[in-house]
């Protein structure tokens, strides 16, 4: 027996399909939400490591569909600074100002997130959950689409909505085409404690070929996030803990005294892409599928929360009222809307990578002038923050 169609069918249970899935529920559209994972996964994700800084607006975003992180679980962020190579001079990106605000942002983990947003899933009772399947076709039908799965199983929806990450297999599957850049470079990620006070500053390190990050976290510890070529990070990884925490002192320039290490060390290749078109037929990208920005821009899952927020908007065209969920003319606005959105983000971050990461004197001379003028005109100053009061 054929069932009938769904309004939506979002593939990717990640932080932003399972966000989308909790707004368009409150909206009584009905969701199915596939994953590959297991739904044990989904439901106990391990600590992969990232910390994840979330802006007040996207704080505000996640707790008015239901997904509630424990304040216990958020470490306040009051100030995001970046330096040039061995320079002591600094520039603020964005500082905690303006009446009632003391932090810009919040560090939550990664998987507390992901566990409160599946609790939160789990909880509506509109959302059907596909765990432990992969998408192997979408076709088109009377409506909508239909996504065929690897079970040989099919779910036919009006709209279908790709959140399946940066190397989304979806979008591949619906023809849309998207820039792709593997850095060849590796993504370092290990909780540290340490000896004197972070002071609630994050701080991002730019050195030729080497990026370094560290976010503040509770107490006296901290996430560092360390952007290196594969030889340096084979090399770090190779060592004992001991040694590793060594070596991270002398790397952060003893910046908050000695550290230790309090948590694994996780490795991820650098890869950054955004899709040409955020649309096709019945069929729209979010989140990472959507853009999937170079860590340093701290802003990957706010940009894709703000994906969320834009597709809802376009959808009920701000009247709370779905009727022909995944029309083109809906999904034409989406697109418009959050392209114009992300394209200032993806090339600031893309630039600001190349300029950082060129080991050249006449870029280090580049870099050198581009901070002294940064720290009178503040473009990217401008840009972070009018982006952190906007989103
Ligand atoms: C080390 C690191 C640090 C980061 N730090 C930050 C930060 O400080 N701030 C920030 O905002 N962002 C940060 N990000 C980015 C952030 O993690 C992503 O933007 C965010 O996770 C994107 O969420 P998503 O739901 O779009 O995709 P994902 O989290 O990638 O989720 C995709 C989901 O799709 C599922 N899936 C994949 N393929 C298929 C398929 N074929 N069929 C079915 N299901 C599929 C996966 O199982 C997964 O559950 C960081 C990323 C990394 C790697």
């Amino acid at each position: 027996m054929s069932q009938p169609i769904k309004d939506v069918a979002i593939v990717g249970a990640g932080p932003v399909g399972m966000s989308l899935a909790m707004e368009l529920a409150a909206l009584d559209v009905s969701v199915t939400l596939i994953d590959a994972a297991p739904c044990t996964a989904l439901a106990s994700p391990d600590d992969d490591g990232r910390e994840i800084a979330l802006t007040h607006a996207s704080r505000k975003q996640l707790t008015a569909v239901g997904i509630d992180i424990p304040a216990g679980q958020m470490a306040p962020i009051r100030e995001a600074r970046l330096y040039n190579g061995a320079s002591s001079r600094g520039m603020t990106l964005a500082s905690a100002r303006g009446e009632g605000e003391d932090s810009i942002g919040q560090l939550v983990a990664n998987h507390v997130i992901r566990r409160a947003a599946f609790e939160a899933v789990q909880g509506s009772g509109r959302i059907e959950l596909v765990t432990g399947r992969r998408v192997s076709a979408l076709g088109t039908c009377s409506g909508g689409r239909s996504v065929l799965l690897d079970d040989q199983s099919q779910i036919t929806a009006r709209l279908v909505v790709a959140a399946d990450g940066r190397l989304s297999a979806t979008r591949r599957l619906a023809g849309l085409s998207a820039q792709v850049h593997d850095t060849g470079q590796r993504l370092l990620v290990r909780r540290m404690a340490h000896t004197r006070p972070h002071r609630e500053v994050t701080w991002s390190w730019f050195n030729g070929e080497r990026g370094l990050a560290l976010l503040p976290l509770a107490g006296d510890t901290a996430s560092l996030v360390m952007t290196l070529p594969p030889h340096q990070a084979e090399r770090l990884k190779a060592l004992s803990a001991e040694a590793f925490a060594t070596e991270a002192t002398r790397l952060y320039r003893n910046s908050v005294g000695e550290m230790r290490c309090s948590g694994a060390l996780h490795d991820y290749p650098l890869v950054v892409s955004r899709a040409d078109h955020l649309v096709a037929d019945r069929v729209a990208l979010v989140g990472d599928a959507a853009v999937g920005l170079h860590p340093v821009t701290a802003h990957g899952f706010n940009v894709g929360l703000a994906s969320v927020r834009r597709l809802v908007e376009a959808l009920t065209h701000h009247d709370q009222a779905v009727r022909d969920v995944g029309a083109p003319a809906q999904l034409a606005i989406y697109a418009r809307h959050h392209q114009r959105a992300i394209l200032p983000l993806w090339h600031a971050s893309r630039a600001l990578v190349t300029l950082y990461g060129d080991t050249r004197p006449p870029a280090r001379l580049v870099r050198h002038l581009a901070l002294g003028a940064a720290r009178r005109a503040a473009p990217l100053q401008w840009l972070m923050e009018s982006y952190l009061a906007r989103h």
